[in-house]
């Protein structure tokens, strides 16, 4: 139980340690994680972005005020002036009731002439150039507006909304008739983007978009490719700026917003603004929210890794960049948010959230786990096998104890016995106390017999002791059966000559030899033929047998006995084992007797086996092997 404690208590002490140690080390790879990355998102993430305030072309589109707040991009003018009536509506029932074109042309040249604002004066230049292309007449159509497009410097100034119409005319007219002027026409016109102040954004989108479609119809997508995708931009921007003016004339409280802060506004699609204020104008850039995402992606890139994730909310708490909200394992996102912390000075409401991915603690730790698990088992696999061990030792020693104790408490006991015995003896006739020579003779007898027991008793004793220290040598050489058995017989004869003792012996003639110990053999055979005595009744038939059964020899003590039960014979050759019958008591014995038979025919490399029955008698055979065999 002891030892069972000492492996036990140290073993769970263990693993509440390693638990604990686990518990911890996760703890601090947690908070060093949770510091290193912290750090790295200052970097990345709490710089405010260059881009947002060093280069307007980064944004998607801007509005612009003058410092009285008046709009001054994107440009909106009231183009349907009204204008002076004068005989136009003549020319025009020429032109489209009575489809009298030469005659709507001469209305058209007359009024032009005649008119003093510079708008009807064109607007009949162009009505010129419609009738002679519904007259089919082409080329004096393509002339006319060819003037228009590229007017003499001596004559009256264009107005812009005019001359985009015409310029469109114009392509419309080389695009017809395949004039090979058509694609230099158009990317003439496809490049002078700049703005016109007279004319309204909205006019100017809708000229390059028309330009556009004239370029599709010619077929020269491909060939003004370049030229078409940057004024789908302008177009794109344009627009945008068209749409961030209206909200904010009718946005009081989008007005009101801080400068130099991006904000969402909720256009269709929404859009996000940074107002920017200098001396003489206002600035409101804007970004859609893909190049918004843009902007962030690699930042959000940048910081992604195996370990962590992260994303970027707007003000309104919409996520532009990084991983979008999942529903994952039971839970929202797919790890454990462990920083919030707001975007630097121009996005003081945004937010950029930072996660653990799930299970990558759990994965570490299973790692520190396996190891301290197997530290742990192989720590307490060295503990059992240690404890055993010393268990083993400790039994071992506590079973030496027993046998010395035992072997002093049966030397003592058998020792006295003879001692007591020839003592009595050798008192009696000393004091003279006996009748006759006869008589003393006999005395002296009993007392030969009890030393012959004696020694043989301390014989016993001495062979036992030397085979317990392992110091018991055999002087084993070829041997004949014969002889040993003869050297037994002759000691046991007069003990057993007795009358009622019949003892009958049988050696068989030409036996082989044994590899054997002589002496130790017959004392083997005397220990048999001891017990085969001791452990009879009165009327005694023992017998021993030599003979040769295959190739071993066999030396069999039998009698007529007191026998023994299958359970007791299963015992008998162990050291100091006596069968508790009155029988085996009341006889003198050490219960070592048959101990050192068994070492003994172990030696040999021979065997010895038992039959008996209660009651009924023993049959002892030692089987030797044969010399050579
Ligand atoms: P002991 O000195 O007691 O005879 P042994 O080792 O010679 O010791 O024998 C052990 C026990 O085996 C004996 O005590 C006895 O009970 C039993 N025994 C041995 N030989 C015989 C036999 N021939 N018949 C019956 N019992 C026997």
């Amino acid at each position: 139980m002891l030892l069972g404690v000492a492996v036990i208590l140290p073993t769970v002490c263990l693993l509440w340690f390693m638990s604990q140690a686990v518990k911890n080390e996760r703890l601090a790879v947690r908070q060093k994680l949770i510091d290193s990355y912290t750090s790295r998102a200052q970097e990345i993430f709490f710089k405010d972005p260059e881009i947002a305030i060093e280069d307007p072309n980064e944004f998607s589109a801007s509005i612009i005020y003058d410092q009285n707040d008046k709009l001054i991009y994107p440009f909106r003018t009231n183009q349907t002036a009204n204008f002076p009536a004068y005989n136009i509506e003549k020319a025009w029932e020429l032109e489209y009731v009575d489809k009298n074109y030469d005659e709507a042309i001469k209305q058209y040249d007359s009024i032009s002439l005649l008119s003093s604002i510079v708008e009807i004066t064109y607007d009949c230049k162009i009505a010129v150039v419609r009738c002679l292309i519904k007259q089919k007449k082409t080329t004096e159509a393509i002339e006319k507006c060819r003037q228009l497009v590229y007017p003499s410097p001596d004559t009256l100034p264009i107005p812009p909304i005019h001359s985009a119409y015409a310029r469109l005319m114009l392509i419309d007219l080389y695009s017809k008739t395949n004039h090979p002027d058509v694609l230099k026409e158009l990317q003439n016109q496809l490049s002078q983007i700049e703005v016109k102040p007279s004319i309204s954004t909205e006019t100017k989108i809708f000229v390059l978009g028309e330009l556009i479609k004239l370029a599709q119809k010619s077929g020269l997508i491909e060939k003004l490719k370049s030229e078409i995708e940057k004024t789908q931009k302008i177009i794109n921007s344009a627009s945008l700026s068209i749409m961030a003016a209206d909200y904010f004339d009718a946005d009081i409280a989008a007005q009101g917003k801080p400068d130099k802060t991006f904000y969402k506004i909720q256009t269709t699609p929404p859009l996000y603004c940074i107002k920017f204020k200098n001396d003489d104008k206002k600035t409101v850039n804007l970004l859609t929210a893909e190049k918004m995402k843009q902007l962030w992606q690699s930042s959000v890139d940048d910081f992604t890794d195996e370990l962590i994730f992260c994303r970027i909310l707007d003000n309104t708490g919409q996520i532009i960049a990084g991983q979008p909200e999942m529903w994952l394992g039971g839970k929202y996102s797919q790890g454990q948010k462990f920083l919030t912390r707001s975007l630097g000075k121009f996005f003081p409401d945004w937010q950029v959230e930072l996660y653990f991915r799930y299970g990558i603690f759990t994965a570490a730790a299973r790692r520190q786990q396996m190891i301290y698990t197997w530290t742990a088992i192989l720590v307490i696999g060295l503990m059992v096998v240690l404890a055993g061990v010393a268990g083993k030792t400790v039994a071992r020693q506590v079973k030496l104890n027993k046998l010395k104790n035992d072997f002093i408490a049966t030397v003592s006991h058998e020792l006295k016995t003879p001692l007591s015995s020839m003592r009595v003896l050798v008192d009696t006739l000393l004091d003279g106390n006996y009748e006759g020579e006869k008589t003393a003779a006999e005395y002296l007898q009993l007392v030969s017999k009890e030393n012959e027991r004696l020694s043989r008793l301390i014989d016993n004793f001495l062979t036992f002791s030397r085979m317990e220290r392992n110091k018991q040598a055999f002087d084993i050489g070829p041997a004949e059966p014969a002889e040993i058995a003869k050297a037994a017989v002759d000691a046991v004869q007069t003990k057993f000559g007795k009358a009622r003792c019949k003892f009958d012996v049988s050696i068989d003639e030409n036996l082989p030899q044994v590899p054997a110990d002589k002496d130790a053999m017959v004392t083997v055979l005397l220990n048999l033929l001891d017990n085969a005595y001791k452990y009879s009744y009165d009327d005694k038939q023992i017998e021993l047998k030599v003979f040769a059964e295959e190739d071993k020899v066999c030396f069999s003590v039998k009698d007529n006995g007191i026998g023994m039960g299958r359970r007791a014979v299963k015992k008998i050759f162990n050291r100091f084992y006596q069968v508790d019958s009155s029988l085996s008591r009341s006889a003198e014995g050490t219960g070592l007797g048959l101990a050192i038979v068994k070492f003994i025919v172990d030696a040999h490399k021979g065997q010895i086996t038992v039959e008996s029955k209660p009651d009924e008698g023993s049959e002892f055979v030692v089987k030797m092997p044969i010399v050579g065999k």
